[in-house]
């Protein structure tokens, strides 16, 4: 069979330790096999950020505003023990907060369900989407520790002032920001989200304490709606509610699921991860950022599982599951296809899911997924990660059309 050939590049951005390892794999046994890739390459491993001082992390986003498509490798975050452990010359930031901080958007995250595999919240009959707004608060915040008899403020452009503490004794103090045009565009994506997805759309914030900050929210994705979307939704069958954060956290709870689920930045950060062990494994999340401007980067929802390359450094074979990494390939081929109109890269996208999802089925997994894998008449087995790719390899074939 001749390779698949693409229309125009992803951005292709690579990253650290066991996930770094995987990506390897999964481009030369399941990818590279079928596809001639097109690709623009930026190895965001942390040797090469410290290399460049952190610019190849930029010129990665940009590439992905430039080219549309992106498929991103987990990558460390540098703390304090990093900073050692690499010999770091500093503390850079979160590769992921400076390129969500360059393409705006929204990164919506879905459980990857798997026959065998029932969620933890007996409700949940279908998958939740979680849409994270991927723009400012805590996570392009200001910090500074107050000594004793110091005072913060706020200062506005009129020259007044508004009182944040007056510091006793030692303390903290943080300042978040967010922008209209953020929250606007945040609002937009989910609502045309929900709308490609035909399903309903969830928003919580705690307006209730936060009465300016989290208010505006409310009301910018109040009138958004009103004005740009009612109808549509009216039209399509499906609706939008707007609850308090924890009002909205216990009635996920309770739902069949099959919805998506809006959080400003912190709330998506913390929920995914619930919603990602609950449905079953952190490593069966995909993610992917969607700008105002539709620009897509598929990544995994996991780190870059740190303690099985320690493992695997040592010379000892890992369980590490690649399914996450290998649907953000998938994200990105199938978008690429779209976008390109090149209708045999989105059927091997699909073809190279369905072939991982059946060796899964078959009972072939890693170990992560065992104690929560229960299907009749299937004995699961616990496989390595590289026995499980090669699985998949020679499963792919009877999966293209
Ligand atoms: P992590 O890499 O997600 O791993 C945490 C634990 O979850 C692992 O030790 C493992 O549990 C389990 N796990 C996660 N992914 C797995 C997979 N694919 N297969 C099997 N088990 C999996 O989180 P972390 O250890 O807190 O963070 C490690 C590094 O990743 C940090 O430097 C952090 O900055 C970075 N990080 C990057 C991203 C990103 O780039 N998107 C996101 C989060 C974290 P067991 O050890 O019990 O097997
Ligand atoms: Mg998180």
């Amino acid at each position: 069979m001749s390779k698949i050939r693409m229309k125009n590049k992803i951005v292709e951005i690579d990253g650290d330790e066991m996930t770094r390892i995987l990506w390897t794999n999964i481009k030369e046994i399941l990818i590279e096999p079928y596809v001639n890739l097109k690709r623009e390459y930026y190895d965001l491993g942390l040797e090469n950020r410290e290399l460049t001082k952190d610019e190849v992390t930029k010129e990665a986003a940009y590439a992905i505003k430039q080219y549309g498509v992106g498929v991103k490798c987990a990558t460390i975050t540098p703390n304090a023990q990093r900073v050692d452990e690499y010999n770091l010359s500093k503390m850079w930031k979160s590769p992921n907060a400076t390129i969500r901080a360059i393409l705006d958007g929204t990164v919506f995250r879905t459980p990857i369900c798997v026959d065998g595999i029932l969620p933890q919240v007996r409700s949940w009959k279908s998958p939740i989407t979680i849409a994270r707004h991927a723009y400012g608060d805590v996570y392009s915040g200001v910090e500074a520790i107050v000594p004793e008899g110091g005072r913060a403020e706020i200062l506005m452009p009129d020259g007044s002032r508004k009182l944040i503490h007056e510091f006793k004794n030692s303390g903290i103090v943080q300042a978040i920001h967010n922008t209209d045009e953020s929250i606007i565009s945040f609002a937009r994506s989910c609502f045309n989200y929900a709308l490609s997805v035909k399903q309903d759309l969830w928003f919580g914030s705690k307006d209730t304490i936060s009465k300016i900050y989290d208010h505006r929210f409310k009301d910018i994705f109040a009138d958004i709606f009103e004005k740009e979307f009612l109808r549509k939704f009216t039209l399509c069958g499906i609706n939008y509610y707007y609850m308090l954060i924890d009002d909205a956290t216990a009635r996920v709870m309770r739902s069949p699921g099959g919805f998506v689920w809006a959080c400003k930045n912190y709330d998506g950060d913390v929920m995914s991860d619930m919603l990602a062990s609950a449905f079953g494994s952190l490593a069966m999340m995909t993610s992917v950022l969607v700008s105002p401007q539709g620009q897509f980067e598929y990544e995994a929802a996991h780190g870059t599982v740190t303690r099985h390359y320690y493992k695997h450094l040592n010379g000892e074979s890992t369980s590490t599951n690649p399914v996450a990494t290998i649907f953000a390939w998938t994200g990105a081929l199938n978008k690429r296809g779209e976008l390109d109109k090149t209708i045999d890269l989105c059927y091997f996208a699909k073809a190279l899911e369905s072939a991982t999802l059946s060796v899964i089925e078959r009972g072939i997994m890693t170990n992560d997924l065992l104690p929560i894998f229960s299907k009749a008449d299937v004995e699961p087995k616990g496989v390595g990660t590289f026995e499980f790719l090669r699985a998949v390899a020679s499963e792919i074939d009877s999966h293209i059309l």
